[in-house]
């Protein structure tokens, strides 16, 4: 990767060439990543797979599918999306000037709806009416929802039962719009246990049915298209940040579920060597097994829900259980690209405690009037920490994934209990 961003650095205002972005950042022809990636499912989705990335690719380079998607992200959804000066936040840490890119004021509530849209436009070229959908934190599903209403599709989405407690608004919503929401009672009751249930549905239902998932995970071609949709956050932060500033940014911070926010954000900084590029997990209680989401943390190589990378697993294989205060980042996996470019020391990895997202969500709310979801707290918590321990000529950019309107009971809770507890 050196010698490309050395070649593209000489000019920074211009976005990395196709050509480089060909050669460094697609996946080979069987979905790999370097090693990571792949297509791990049943027989069965094999041609469903493959009907997918072919109506993918030849989309991509049409500039009508281009410009509907544009028009709809533009119309429906609301972009492109501000690039925010947190100014009280940068006066609060004392260093570096801080920036967030507003995928809170989105349609629905956070960045899903970029693909969700993308994906939908894709079900509708290949005639499939019927959709399901796999939701963690409800995000996921909410976009869904709406965009299955707004195209007149049948919606269906798998939630664990207790994400569905945890985001009892969200399942509403969803409701409202139309959708039907499956609980779904396995093992943990979470996201892990959701994607089960909708890759069962989708091998049952695959000839009139599209499985919309919602991250930068999962078999070839998800985690290259989620990401190829996502990429307009960063597009747009590009461009932003030039236009305000003269510059890029020096540091760009986002957390990691699977990975969608994170790379959309990214992808297009790749090229540019001097700009770091931090990924934040969800370190939960701390990095001990069952109480994070830390995958980089202390996972190990293997093979989940039909992707090849990094897992929080033990000795014998077995999935470990996950725990954070944010649903959306509470999986046992991580997307196969950040594995990648982890490896090649392009993008670091930290992870961020419950408590000190609980601390940065209160901070943000107090200070720039910005109520972030408990998964973008995460970034926040960390960007925090970095704006403290870099000059006040460094710019840093925070990507706000999502608002947190839908975590403002379970917070409130949490504050209770603990005042109770000081008591
Ligand atoms: C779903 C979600 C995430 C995590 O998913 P990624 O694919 O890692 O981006 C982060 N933030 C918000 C607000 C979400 O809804």
């Amino acid at each position: 990767m050196s010698s490309a961003a050395a070649v593209s650095s000489s000019d920074s205002s211009r976005s990395p060439s196709a050509e480089l972005l060909n050669r460094f950042s697609q996946p080979d022809a069987g979905g790999h990543f370097g090693e990571y990636g792949g297509v791990y499912v049943p027989e069965t989705l094999m041609t469903a797979l493959q009907e997918l990335e072919a109506t993918y690719l030849a989309a991509r380079e049409e500039p009508e599918f281009q410009a509907e998607l544009a028009h709809h992200l533009a119309e429906f959804a609301g972009r492109p999306t501000e690039l925010y000066y947190a100014s009280r936040l940068t006066e609060h840490c004392g260093g570096a000037k801080i920036y967030f890119k507003r995928e809170d004021l989105l349609h629905t509530g956070a960045h899903k709806i970029n693909n969700a849209l993308g994906q939908a436009l894709l079900a509708r070229r290949m005639g499939k009416q019927r959709i399901i959908a796999e939701t963690g934190a409800g995000q996921h599903g909410t976009a869904t929802a709406a965009v299955c209403a707004k195209f007149g599709l049948e919606c269906v989405i798998y939630m664990g039962a207790h994400d569905m407690e945890r985001q009892a608004l969200n399942v509403f919503r969803m409701r409202l719009m139309g959708a039907e929401v499956r609980g779904v009672e396995a093992g943990q009751k979470t996201l892990k246990e959701a994607v089960n249930e909708a890759m069962r549905d989708w091998v049952t239902n695959v000839r009139n049915t599209h499985y919309i998932l919602g991250t930068a995970y999962g078999s070839h071609p998800y985690p290259m298209m989620v990401r190829d949709f996502h990429r307009v956050i960063g597009r747009e932060a590009r461009e932003q940040v030039l236009a305000r500033e003269g510059r890029l940014p020096d540091e760009l911070v986002a957390c990691v579920g699977g990975g969608s926010n994170a790379i959309g954000l990214f992808f297009d900084f790749l090229e540019d060597p001097q700009i770091a590029m931090i990924g934040v997990e969800a370190g939960g209680l701390g990095i001990r097994r069952g109480e994070h989401a830390a995958r980089f943390a202390s996972g190990r190589l293997g093979v989940l829900q039909g992707c090849k990378t990094y897992l929080l697993q033990d000795e014998e294989g077995q999935i470990e259980g996950t725990h954070s205060v944010s649903a959306g980042l509470d999986y046992a996996a991580v997307g196969p690209e950040h594995a990648f470019y982890r490896e090649r020391g392009r993008i670091q990895f930290t992870y961020a405690t419950d408590d000190e997202v609980l601390d940065a969500f209160q901070l943000c709310s107090r200070l720039e009037g910005i109520i972030p979801a408990l998964e973008s707290s995460h970034a926040l918590a960390h960007g925090i920490k970095r704006a403290r321990e870099l000059g006040p000529d460094k710019l840093l950019v925070i990507n706000l994934s999502g608002r947190g309107d839908k975590d403002v009971e379970q917070v409130a809770a949490i504050l209770r209990e603990r005042a109770d507890r000081s008591a």
